[in-house]
């Protein structure tokens, strides 16, 4: 299911229209720079911050649960973001939220200074970059290229090393809710130069941005910390099963829990329950979010990069065993925290 965008941060100044047809001029008419309007840009009245950086051209392909909030944020920032994806009604959402429509991901790259993908797995990220659409190929030598899907740290240096262009990867930590309010966590692997140039842009979408190494080290990053999220997650609806069996209330736990040493991002920001955390997705019957066969992945990747690394991780073995699970019974597409329905389930 696909979320709503409405609300999320408002800024200060509502911009002017554009003075010459075909013309941005926001930043321009602080007296910085112009830059040509794509083709088909929506343009709906929008807000920008007064202190906001030169603005730049972005390609942005991926617009699903976590892309097209994030576009919708640059677009804000005052950037010129052209994207693409291939659900058409996903495009169109993104577009009525002021990213211009291209035909395809080439289309979005082409001309732009940063091109940014957020799309489901490895797989369409090197199909995106590298197959017979010629993404890569299509965008400016000199663009900075940037991947936030979560992906393997294999296929993520393989990407980096083949494009032809510094790229980084910079996958993202803070759900949905942090994709629409701009507050994610982006932990980027690549070189120091195009990390220096991306920083301010990858500002726009998120709160902390964290340059953890050279290509890789992002997807690195990520990999532990999406194992520690599924097994704080488990085990804090573990703890609110055996609440509910034990006669105590959902919010005397999370009063409880959350000042003491059980506290955990998975109780205070993301509670699994409905109502301690009224922003949670178990509050709206646990959709859209984080699905729940992308944490399966994700922690497919986490045994993976174990395995090669050759190291014992039986907590998160027993995370990927029982995420697997929850998909295989029909938990695929609801978020990640509804595993507490197979819990109480016993199953
Ligand atoms: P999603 O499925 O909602 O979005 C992916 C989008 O990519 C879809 O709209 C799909 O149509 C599009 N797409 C697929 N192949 C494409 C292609 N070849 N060209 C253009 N578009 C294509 O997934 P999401 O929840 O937005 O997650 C995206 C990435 O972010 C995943 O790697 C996920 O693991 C990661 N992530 C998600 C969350 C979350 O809470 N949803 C949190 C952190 C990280």
């Amino acid at each position: 299911m696909l979320p709503a965008w409405p609300g999320g941060r408002r800024r200060e100044v509502t911009r002017r229209p554009p003075a010459t047809p075909g013309w941005r001029t926001g930043a321009a008419a602080c007296g910085r720079r112009r830059l040509p309007l794509p083709a088909r840009a929506a343009y709906p009245g929008r807000r920008i911050r007064k202190e906001e950086a030169a603005m730049a051209r972005i390609g942005f392909v991926g617009l699903g649960n976590m892309g097209g909030p994030m576009a919708r944020n640059l677009v804000r920032a005052g950037h010129a973001v052209t994207g693409f994806d291939i659900v058409p009604e996903t495009l169109a959402r993104a577009a009525a939220a002021g990213v211009a429509a291209a035909v395809s991901a080439a289309e979005a790259a082409r001309g732009a200074e940063f091109v940014i993908t957020m799309l489901p797995a490895g797989e369409q990220v090197r199909e995106a970059w590298l197959g017979a659409g010629g993404m890569a190929a299509a965008s400016d030598p000199g663009a900075v290229l940037v991947d936030c899907s979560t992906i393997d740290v294999a296929t993520a240096r393989a990407v980096a090393a083949a494009v032809g262009r510094p790229m980084l990867d910079a996958p993202v930590s803070g759900g949905v809710m942090g994709a629409e309010a701009a507050t994610l966590t982006f932990m980027v692997g690549g070189p120091a130069e195009a990390f220096a140039r991306a920083e301010p842009i990858l500002k726009a979408m998120g709160r902390n941005v964290l340059h953890c190494g050279e290509a890789g080290a992002g997807q690195a990053a990520k990999t532990c910390n999406n194992m520690v999220l599924a097994a704080t997650m488990i085990v804090t609806c573990e703890a609110f099963v055996l609440a509910e069996k034990l006669g105590l209330s959902h919010q005397a736990l999370f009063d409880v829990m959350s000042r003491s040493s059980g506290q955990s991002w998975s109780l205070t920001t993301y509670c699994p329950v409905p109502g301690p955390v009224p922003g949670s997705p178990a509050n709206r019957d646990y959709r859209p979010g984080f699905a729940a066969a992308l944490m399966a992945k994700d922690l497919g990747l986490a045994q993976e990069a174990a395995r090669a690394a050759g190291v014992e991780t039986p907590l998160g073995a027993q995370a990927l065993a029982l995420y697997r699970r929850f998909v295989e019974q029909g938990g695929a597409e609801a978020d990640f925290s509804g595993i507490i329905r197979m819990l109480r389930g016993g199953g």
